[in-house]
């Protein structure tokens, strides 16, 4: 049997986090399955994919960037603020925005907080990393496509400099990235509507992180056909 691994959401938030933010495939099972694309990074270009279709006897199918296709009994649909491009093409329309956030890292600092601490005045959130003090916040409506804006940086690294005055480290690192925001600040999660063999779970907004493994456990039952033990109605898919 095919089977989508029950984890993508895991996968996509914790893997695309830890390794900072290259592109995975969602992890997938199938034993014929293209080797390039098993479990482990892969480059945004073999494993993409290129066009979500419902074919022959209603089963859920993808055509890779590759232009392989590959067959699924469950698929479950976790691509953040890109998800609503997929749903589009199952006849589903979200009202889905990118919250473009950013970070700016200050590798190796003279200065680490003991907590991760919200800095609310200064509008961002200092957390202590491996070797490493993280700066983050700032939100930006500006899509999916546009390249990272200059002006988000500059203000991070203006505010910290006032809250941390005194702070030396050896270089900076920034980061863009895109939280998934509904309007409704409720992600979906659930089947597809009149469609059981289709999971959604996007639209966590700011708490991705801290959600996922919540998200995670309902969308594993899901597809192993346990329902969930709360009332899923203020997430599904056709509330808006
Ligand atoms: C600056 C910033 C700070 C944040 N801080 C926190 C925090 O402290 N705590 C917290 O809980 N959350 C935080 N978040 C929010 C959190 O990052 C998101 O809620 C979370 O990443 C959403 O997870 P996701 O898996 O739905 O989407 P994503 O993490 O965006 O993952 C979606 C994945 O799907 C892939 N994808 C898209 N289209 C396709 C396709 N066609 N084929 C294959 N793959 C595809 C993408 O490449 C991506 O890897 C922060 C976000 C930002 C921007």
């Amino acid at each position: 049997m095919i089977v989508v691994k029950p984890w993508p959401f895991f996968a996509a938030v914790n893997i695309a986090f830890a390794k900072r933010h290259q592109h995975f495939c969602l992890s997938i099972e199938k034993s014929s399955y293209d080797s390039d694309c098993q479990n482990r990074p892969v480059s945004r270009s073999s494993c993409r994919w290129w066009a979500l279709i419902v074919s022959y006897r209603g089963q859920p199918a993808v055509i890779l960037q590759s232009k392989k296709r590959v067959n699924f009994a469950t698929l479950v649909i976790a691509a953040g603020a890109w998800s609503g491009r997929l749903t589009r093409k199952l006849g589903l329309k979200v009202p889905l925005e990118s919250e473009r956030g950013y970070h700016v890292e200050f590798i190796e600092p003279s200065f680490m907080p003991k907590h991760p601490t919200v800095i609310a005045a200064a509008k961002f959130i200092a957390t202590q990393m491996d070797g490493r003090l993280r700066c983050a916040g700032v939100v930006e409506f500006g899509g999916l496509e546009m390249p990272p804006s200059k002006a988000p940086i500059d203000f991070l690294k203006q505010q910290v400099q006032q809250i941390f005055p005194g702070l030396r480290y050896k270089r900076i690192e920034t980061w863009q990235g895109h939280r998934p925001a509904l309007t409704d600040s409720l992600p979906i999660i659930g089947r597809l509507p009149n469609r059981r063999n289709i999971v959604l779970a996007f639209g966590h907004h700011h708490v991705g992180l801290a959600a996922g493994a919540r998200t995670g456990r309902i969308v594993a039952n899901l597809v192993t056909g346990i329902e969930p033990e709360l009332d899923m109605t203020p997430y599904r898919a056709d509330r808006f």
